[in-house]
């Protein structure tokens, strides 16, 4: 089954907003894509349903075959979440931020310690385990919310513009985290409104304005068009 299997989702606000007229996409496990599109496009609105964060208004979505509608807490665990804004206490301990997210989860303590010491390591952050997060620079903060989402093994890993307004030194180091985990076999979506950095990281993309797919396909076939 898909990763993602998502068929003519629609979202209207009660402003009257149709943020998605009808939305369809599969994302293969083990892609790297990319939804692009700019500013009101409707990215964050299907994060949003993705992630259980928003109500649909119609449509289908499953994780891996599990339909979200019908068994929402077991899609749920399927897949990780890193939200666009920093939202870890600035005044704990990298390791102690993943390990007390592990256990809100339920994964015990010792597990926690062994996926914390892989996930900071695969961030580059081993070496701030113990530093206030408060001082760490505004890449290593960034790389530390992935961290935190990879504590509970998502299959799918879902970025909301996980770079939006930072520098291109930020998001590279960013970049090489999220690229080491999808070699590792986690499928990765992300949402941008950066064509260089769907270029560098996905395979395949969607292209969405106004609530509609308008392009959908490989990065190559894409480039080859623009
Ligand atoms: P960004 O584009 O940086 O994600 P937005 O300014 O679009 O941020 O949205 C910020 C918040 O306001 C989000 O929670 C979004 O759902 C909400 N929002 C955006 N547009 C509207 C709107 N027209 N009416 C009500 N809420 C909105
Ligand atoms: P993007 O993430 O691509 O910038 P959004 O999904 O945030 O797009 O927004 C899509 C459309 O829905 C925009 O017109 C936005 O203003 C509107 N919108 C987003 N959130 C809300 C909300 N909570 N209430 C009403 N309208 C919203």
């Amino acid at each position: 089954a898909p990763a993602l299997r998502i068929r003519d989702l629609r979202k209207t606000y009660d402003n009257g907003v149709q943020a998605l007229k009808g939305v369809s996409l599969d994302v293969l496990p083990g892609d790297f894509y990319a939804l692009l599109g700019p500013n009101g496009a409707g990215k964050s609105t299907l994060i949003g349903i993705v992630s259980s964060l928003v109500n649909k208004t119609a449509g289908e979505v499953s994780l891996f075959g599990v339909d979200l509608h019908a068994q929402r807490a077991a899609a749920m665990r399927l897949m990780g979440l890193v939200p666009q804004e920093l939202n870890f206490n600035f005044f704990e301990k990298p390791l102690d931020i993943l390990v007390n997210y592990a256990g809100f989860y339920g994964i015990p303590r010792g597990e926690a310690l062994v996926r914390a010491e892989e996930e900071l390591k695969r961030a580059l952050l081993w070496d701030k385990a113990r530093t206030m997060a408060r001082t760490l620079s505004g890449g290593m903060k960034r790389r530390l919310m992935i961290a935190r989402a990879m504590m509970t093994r998502p299959r799918l890993l879902i970025l909301d513009e996980p770079t939006a307004g930072v520098d291109i030194e930020i998001r590279r180091g960013m970049w090489q985290t999220l690229k080491e985990i999808n070699a590792a076999g986690t499928t990765i979506i992300l949402t941008t409104h950066y064509l260089e950095e769907a270029e560098s990281l996905c395979r395949n993309l969607a292209i969405i304005d106004h609530g509609v797919i308008v392009e959908q396909g490989p990065m190559r076939a894409l480039l080859a068009k623009l």
